[in-house]
């Protein structure tokens, strides 16, 4: 999978050489970059990319030109699923993760300040993406969240293909308590089934937790599950 973020601060990306991600770009199953939009600037002494919003208030906007020449020499022939990072995007989702999984290129532009040039999304984007209801200073750490989530659904990022199937909302539930070394810690104790070795018993009892922790913590996911 190839993505390319676009963003005014690509340093904050290096996070992504770290983990589960990190070794995923190493071994080249993710093939990543962070592309500074200042760069595509036609201001080229001050490399300015926001200015003030037309019809007054408060903040800054980022300007439509460098975006558009940023995504135009990244993607000239559209080849990548577009997204823009906004508040006013779909909510993302497990759901949402799967289906980007699916796509060879994705190419993220993040905002910042007050957000970017409406016309940009208009010319460029093809889907907007929110991480959910409350506002970030930036794009960027949304733009993360949706690559590490989606990139654990690309073969060969996580160690192990089941690890995902077997998780919170895989299955429509939440993922049941885990538990490893010692058996016992400050007089709490691993539940004995779980040292029982009887493998039947082990996922009866781990579904059993699963459905009690969705009702208690997340009943809304119950009606979805058929
Ligand atoms: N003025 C805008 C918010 C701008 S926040 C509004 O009220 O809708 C600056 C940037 O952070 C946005 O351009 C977007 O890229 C990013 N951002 C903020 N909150 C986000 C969220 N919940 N999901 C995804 N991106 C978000």
């Amino acid at each position: 999978m190839k993505i390319r973020v676009l963003t005014l601060f690509p340093k904050m990306f290096d996070a992504m050489s770290e983990s589960i991600i990190g070794r995923a770009i190493k071994n080249g199953t993710l093939d990543f970059e962070a592309v500074d939009i200042r760069e595509y600037s036609a201001d080229k002494k001050h490399f300015k990319c926001d200015d003030a919003p037309y019809g007054g208030g408060a903040g800054m906007v980022m300007c439509v030109q460098p975006i558009y020449d940023c995504i135009n020499a990244v993607d000239p022939n559209h080849e990548y699923k577009r997204i823009y990072m906004s508040p006013k995007g779909e909510t993302f989702t497990d759901k949402t993760a799967r289906r980007l999984a699916e796509c060879d290129n994705l190419l993220i532009l993040c905002g910042h300040y007050e957000g970017v040039d409406e016309r940009a999304i208009e010319l460029c984007i093809d889907e907007e993406i929110s991480v959910g209801d409350y506002v970030l200073s930036g794009g960027e750490i949304a733009a993360m969240a949706v690559i590490d989530a989606s990139a654990r659904f690309v073969d060969g990022v996580l160690g192990s293909a089941l690890s995902h199937e077997d998780e919170s909302f895989a299955n429509g539930y939440l993922e049941y308590p885990q538990y490893t070394r010692p058996p016992e810690f400050m007089g709490l104790k691993v539940p004995e089934v779980l040292l029982s070795g009887d493998h039947k018993e082990v996922d009866k009892f781990r579904r059993e937790q699963s459905k009690q922790i969705t009702r208690a913590r997340r009943a809304d996911l119950l009606d979805s599950i058929d």
